[in-house]
């Protein structure tokens, strides 16, 4: 699949995502009912809902009720195209279509999962608990396909999931339950060492943010800062560049 196409499938594939969060919050389901706006409620019309186009057509506005759109919608689109354009970039060579679709499935996640997190502060369990079982059926951990593959993913996912429940009982408050799923379902789909390394650029990313913000006093050490956000970030790039573990000299 070519960057280009892959890059317009994404645009799609986040709208998908933000369909999936906003039905999160509100509690329907993910097909009905149609899209609307939260405002005034109207229906959004198809043409009102071409990824991005759509969102500079309008001007941010709300075609019934003037009233602004999210600037995070285009954020999602915009970020999930540009993910799945790397991932056709990253994995083309390989000629391996099901490394591709697995690419789409993760990048998707960390999108899912980065953003709820920025929102909520919580990784809602349908996210993290399809995240895990992707992970399981995905050939990049192989669980699905091998025995030896299987024991290796749950020991990974074990391991990991009991070494981020220990922080937590050390640091209260530092990161909660929904921060454990998702480290341990990351152990799936990246494995031990680049786990580890992804989690080390989470918190330094997570402290080159916050440390400005402590000392300015915008927060107090008793904030609760969603840690999702990073680890996505941290997890992404060692996805697409798994070299840079290798070479800080991590592999294990
Ligand atoms: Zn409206």
């Amino acid at each position: 699949m070519t960057p280009f196409f892959s890059t317009l499938l994404g645009a799609c594939i986040g709208s998908f995502l933000n369909v999936c969060l906003r039905r999160w919050k509100s509690g329907g389901n993910i097909l009905y009912p149609p899209s609307q706006c939260p405002h005034c409620h109207q229906s959004i019309l198809w043409y009102d809902n071409i990824p991005l186009l759509s969102f500079l057509f309008l001007k941010a506005r709300c075609r019934f009720c003037d009233e602004p759109i999210s600037w995070q919608y285009p954020a999602v689109e915009g970020v999930t195209a540009i993910l799945f354009g790397l991932s056709a970039i990253r994995f083309q060579q390989e000629e391996k279509l099901l490394l591709l679709v697995a690419s789409f499935f993760f990048v998707g996640f960390m999108v899912l999962l980065g953003t709820s997190d920025l929102n909520w502060k919580l990784l809602p369990h349908p996210f993290t608990n399809g995240f895990i079982l992707a992970g399981f059926l995905s050939p990049i951990s192989g669980a699905f396909f091998s025995l030896t593959d299987f024991y290796r993913a749950v020991s990974h996912f074990v391991l990991v999931g009991s070494i981020l429940y220990g922080i937590t009982q050390i640091i209260p408050n530092g990161l909660g339950g929904g921060d454990i799923k998702m480290g341990a379902g990351l152990a799936l789909w990246l494995g031990l060492s680049k786990t580890v390394f992804a989690l080390f650029l989470a918190f330094g990313a997570g402290f080159v943010v916050t440390a400005p913000l402590l000392w300015k006093k915008k927060i107090t050490r008793k904030s609760m800062i969603p840690f999702g956000p990073f680890l996505s970030f941290g997890s992404l790039v060692v996805w697409f560049w798994p070299d840079i573990v290798t070479r800080w000299g991590m592999g294990l």
